[in-house]
Parts: C-alpha cells; structure tokens; sequence
C-alpha cells in the first residue's frame, strides 16, 4: 500500500479547528474525513475483501491486515499524536470503522475494540506512567489490547462482577474468570474489571490493566462462532493471578463508571461495524440483482426488487446519521450516552436487516458460502449482542429521554 498514516493530515485546515461542521453528508465533511473514507474503501477492496471468505472459512486472525490497518494509522486513529497515535477525531473513527468492517467485520471489531476499550480508556484514565508503559508498541496493530468485563455469571447485568482482586502488599491478586473475551488469543494487555469491594456492588468495581503474560493466567477454548470467525473469543481465567498495585487504572471503586463510559464510545465503533456489514449486504444485492435475469430483465428492475433496495439503503443512511451524530457529539464534548445506544441500535437492526434482505434478493445463491450474503447475515447477528444487547440498548435510551422529558 502506498498509503501512510501522513494522508489522513493533508486537508487544508487543521481537522480540530473544523469538526462543528453539519455531518448531514460526508461532502460535507472536512477534506481529511474524505479521503480518510476513500483511503478506507481502497485499502478494503484491495487488501480486505479478497481475503474475509478464506478469514471466516479457516477462522484465523488476519494479523498481516490488522499490521496493514495499523501503518494506515487506524489501530490508534484517535489516539493523541503525543503517545504515537493518528490524532484523529470520533467522526473519523465512525467512518473508518464502517469502511474497514464492509470488507473485514473482523478486523473492524479489533480496531473498536483496540481503539475504544483499550487505548481510549488508558488514554482518557491512565496515570503519565501507565500511558508509557502500556501505549508504546500499541499503536500499529503490531499488538493489541483486549476487554474483559463480562462474566459467565453475569453479561447484561455487568455490575455484578464476581471476579475478585485483593491488595496484598504491593501487588493486586485477581481470580475469577471472565467469558467471551474478544481478541482473547491475540491481546498483550487486557483491561479487567474486577471488585475490590463486594459489599458496595457495583461501586465496588475497579479497572485493572492486566499484561496476559502474567503468571495465573489461562485461556480457555477458542468459541465455535456463528460470526466474526476470524476473531478469538474465549474465556480468561484468572487463579491467584498477581500484577503490580500500580496497574489499577483510574480510582479504586469506579470500575463500573469506567466501563460504562468506555462501553459509550464503543458503541459508535460497534454502529460503524454494523454499518459496514450493512453497506456490503446493499452493494452485494444491487450488483446481483443488476447481473441477475428473470423473465426477461434484469431482477433490479422489478418493483419488489426495488422496494427492498429502497428498505435497505433508507436505513443504512439513516444509521449512518445517528451514527455521525453521536461521533459529533463526543467531538464537542456534549452527551452522547443517548445517541450512541441509539445509533449501535439502529446500525445493528439495519445490519441484520440488510444481510437478510440481501439473502432474499439473491435468492437461492444468497444461501450458500460462494456469495457473501450468508456470511453478511452470520456476521451482523453480533452488533446486536455484544457491547450491550439490543434489550439493554432500549433500555439506556428509555431511561435518557425520561429524563429529558420529566425534567
Ligand atoms: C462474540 C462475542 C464477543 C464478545 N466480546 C466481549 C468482550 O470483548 N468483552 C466483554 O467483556 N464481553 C464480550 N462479550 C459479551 C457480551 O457483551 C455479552 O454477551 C452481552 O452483553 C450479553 O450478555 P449475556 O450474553 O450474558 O446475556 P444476558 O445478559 O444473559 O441476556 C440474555 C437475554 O436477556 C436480555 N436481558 C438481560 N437483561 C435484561 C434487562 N434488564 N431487560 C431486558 N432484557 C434483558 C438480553 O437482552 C438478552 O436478550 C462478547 C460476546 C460475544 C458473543
């Protein structure tokens, strides 16, 4: 690729000075978020596409194309250019993730979670010290970080952790076991949330950054996926499990606050994989059906066709706003903990929407492996699960705009 993470900064103004301008398209937006998009859509149908069907097939961690995302600059696209990232803003990190996830929902899924739930939170909590100790060598898709909050015991309901982390001396000392561990296989540092504090629930939640080489340590089995094949998802166990007092990462007792937080912005990452799987399903159908001949014409030409292409794409660019709109939102430091849940909601219906949609318009071929519809579909049913279901989604938004409408 001739493309280098310097590409992403030669608009004519400073992204930072810009980034209150409408999102109501991308010809609106700055210089630098479009041909960081073009940049993006190049890299995915050259490097991405050719490979996601060998990637789900085999189900191996494509690590050569995460290193190719990293050289783009995109496995530390927010991060400040201070500690070695791209420095770029949340709207880009929207548009990037869409792109990258319409040719690799795999690889879409270990830039946001790298970039939100690892990075972002060592960036936004971690102390000077920590920053040089866990940054460096995580910028380039070379290593990456994982999450570890949910637990067998309890995925929704993450306040109830049951992993325990006790101070003895100067060491933390964590057991349990965390479940579902995206990355799980790959990661060199995890952020866990273990309670300090069983008696105070929820607050008695701390974040911890966990190298996985430590000693007590363990995975378990790689999970047999319906999607996301590429990507390891297991469990991490953790038996007298020992790291230094200093890897707590922010105050003793908001672990809970953190991963909330961090699961806010996770969520713009998680809408912009949705959207990506989404966008590939729509493109797959309008190209199949322009190609396609049934009594006479091609199948794009029938009203039917054509009812379901007008579903898809009304909700793909609808997705797409909210999604921006949140991304904007954080931009300007305003509240987006409403508009993220809404745009991971919307992005991820429209996912599985679409992916279904695509199937039925590529009818018997839309079925089986040598078109990607099926894996479209196989892939998409995720952004509903994971960084909160759609139920909990509901849920959040419910609770803001009660709020802002009994206020
Ligand atoms: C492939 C994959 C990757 C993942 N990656 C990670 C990761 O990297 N790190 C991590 O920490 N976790 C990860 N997860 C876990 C994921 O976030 C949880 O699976 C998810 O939050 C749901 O939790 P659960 O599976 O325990 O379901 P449950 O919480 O048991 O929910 C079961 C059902 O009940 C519904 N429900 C639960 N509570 C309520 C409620 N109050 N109101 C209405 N409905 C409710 C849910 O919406 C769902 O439909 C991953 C999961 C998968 C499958």
């Amino acid at each position: 690729m001739q493309c280098s993470r310097l590409i992403f900064r030669l608009g004519s103004k400073p992204w930072t000075t810009i980034s209150n301008r409408s999102i109501a398209c991308l010809a609106a937006l700055p210089e630098t978020h479009q041909m960081l998009q073009k940049t993006c859509r190049d890299f995915a149908d050259a490097e991405l596409i050719p490979i996601a069907a060998k990637v789900d097939r085999e189900q191996f961690y494509p690590a050569e194309q995460v290193a190719m995302a990293g050289d783009l600059g995109l496995m530390s696209i927010v991060l400040d250019e201070k500690y070695g990232g791209t420095g770029l803003d949340y709207q880009a990190y929207a548009i990037a993730m869409e792109e990258i996830s319409r040719g690799s929902p795999v690889i879409g899924g270990a830039m946001s979670i790298h970039n939100s739930l690892y990075l972002g939170l060592l960036e936004k909590y971690g102390t000077e010290e920590q920053k040089q100790r866990f940054i460096p060598g995580y910028t380039d898709g070379r290593k990456i970080g994982c999450f570890a909050l949910s637990e067998p015991g309890n995925g929704s309901d993450a306040g109830a952790a049951s992993t325990t982390a006790t101070l003895k001396g100067d060491r933390w000392v964590l057991n349990g076991t965390k479940c579902w561990i995206s990355g799980g296989y790959e990661a060199g540092n995890a952020i866990v949330f273990a309670t300090t504090d069983k008696s105070l629930k929820h607050k008695g939640i701390s974040t911890f950054i966990v190298p996985m080489d430590s000693k007590g340590i363990s995975r378990g089995k790689k999970e047999d996926k319906m999607g996301l094949r590429g990507s390891s998802t297991c469990q991490l166990i953790f038996e007298d499990c020992e790291i230094p007092k200093d890897n707590l990462l922010g105050q003793p007792g908001y672990g809970f606050k953190i991963a909330m937080q961090g699961l806010d912005t996770g969520r713009i990452g998680i809408a912009g994989q949705a959207l990506g799987i989404a966008q590939a399903s729509l493109e797959c159908a309008v190209d199949y059906a322009n190609k396609r001949v049934a009594f006479g014409k091609p199948i794009s030409k029938l009203q039917a066709i054509q009812m379901k292409i007008a579903d898809m794409s009304l909700r793909v660019e609808s997705a797409r706003l909210l999604t921006w709109r949140a991304a904007w939102l954080k931009d300007n430091k305003k509240p987006f903990t409403k508009e993220a849940a809404q745009a991971k909601l919307a992005a991820s219906e429209t996912a599985t929407f679409c992916a279904h949609q695509c199937i039925q318009v590529l009818g018997g071929m839309g079925y089986v492996s040598d078109m990607p519809a099926e894996r479209y579909y196989r892939d998409a049913r995720i952004t509903e699960i994971y960084e909160g279901t759609s139920e909990i989604q509901r849920l959040v938004i419910a609770g803001q705009v009660i709020k802002e409408l009994s206020s």
